[in-house]
């Protein structure tokens, strides 16, 4: 079950007097979508509309939708917003805080910790709230927590988002080894990238705990070899994800000039929603570097015949960045700031 936070949902359509709203959820979410239009339709007297197209993160927000149908506000469902990239009134944000518990999960992992003294604590949106009582559970065992402090994309103290691990970061130094709170081993991916820390992920809808490492050898031996592959290719299709929080026309610039000085002929192709089968249409190209969120070339790796990278493995291959730093943020890798988003601008 998940909050939908309806009261406040009611109240903010209400003190606007919006007489149109539109609805966004991820794919996750969207079997509430009706019942949550239906219940706000009735309770507020305004027409609410569902949009029916993918949605995977806060940087994907259906602002373009929202002017065509004329929609006086977007309701965004299932993230939080990103700080650095706040489109203003015109959305209101749902965390959607997942109801499972962790007790029992924990308990297993503090067996998995007894040797890690200074624990780092980390959580995806949707278990945020579980983190104070996780830190007690921790520190009743005798451990020192450290929960990182929210900068860049991320909102609340903890978070971690798939482009951003910055919380973690913050207080990697501090700590023997990372649990992260999530559904999935992405996050735990992530976070033992960016930080080289041991991570244990608690899986609160498995009600699972497991150690990354298995995970993230697995995955880096998958991305060497495709980074390898991409090393070979000589023309090149650097797609640019033209979500809202995602468009760097920018950094794309700054990996085609990179990426010829080492021979290779490179396109910009631009792309609101990148569908295997469409990129496989382009078959003069011999890879691809995507420049839209860096869940995509790993997570749907096998979607894709020829070498996918992110711009991050894309330095990598032309060696502009060490294999031994992949994960490790740089500005070069991923520079996603609203001052390179407005610089997209042609
Ligand atoms: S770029 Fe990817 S990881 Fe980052 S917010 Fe968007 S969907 Fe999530």
């Amino acid at each position: 079950m998940y909050d939908l936070e309806e009261p406040r949902l009611i109240h903010e359509i209400k003190r606007r007097s919006a007489h149109r709203v539109l609805l966004q959820l991820p794919e996750g979410l969207k079997p509430l979508a009706a019942g949550l239009a239906e219940r706000l339709q009735n309770a507020t007297g305004s027409e609410v509309l569902v949009s029916g197209d993918p949605c995977y993160g806060a940087c994907d927000l259906a602002l373009q939708q929202k002017k065509q149908v004329k929609a006086d506000l977007l309701i965004h469902v299932g993230h939080a917003e990103i700080p650095s990239e706040s489109p203003g009134d015109q959305v209101v944000y749902v965390e959607a805080r997942s109801d499972e518990k962790v007790v029992g999960p924990l308990a297993e992992a503090l067996k998995l910790l007894k040797n890690e003294k200074n624990i780092g604590l980390a959580a995806s949106v949707q278990h945020m709230h579980l983190l104070k009582s996780a830190k007690e559970t921790l520190e009743r065992a005798g451990k020192t927590v450290w929960i990182g402090r929210p900068s860049g994309r991320l909102l609340h103290e903890g978070q971690v988002l798939g482009c951003d691990y910055s919380t973690a970061l913050s207080v990697a130094s501090n700590v023997d080894a990372f649990l992260v709170i999530a559904g999935g081993d992405f996050h735990a991916l992530g976070v033992s990238l960016a930080t080289g820390k041991r991570t244990i992920v608690v899986d609160p809808y498995q009600q699972t705990v497991r150690d990354a490492a298995g995970l993230v050898d697995k995955i880096l031996r998958q991305r060497y070899a495709t980074i390898l592959k991409f090393k070979e290719t000589r023309k090149v299709g650097i797609i640019i994800g033209l979500k809202s929080g995602q468009a760097n026309l920018t950094l794309a610039r700054r990996l085609k000039t990179l990426l010829e000085e080492t021979g290779k002929t490179c396109a910009l192709v631009i792309s609101t929603e990148l569908v295997p089968q469409s990129i496989e249409s382009f078959t003069d190209l011999e890879g691809f570097v995507e420049v839209a969120c860096p869940r995509i070339s790993i997570d749907d790796r096998s979607c894709y015949h020829k070498p996918m990278v992110n711009p991050e493995e894309a330095l990598i291959a032309i060696g502009k960045k060490s294999w031994e730093d992949y994960g490790k943020h740089t500005e070069e890798a991923w520079d996603r700031t609203p001052a390179a988003a407005d610089a997209a601008a042609p």
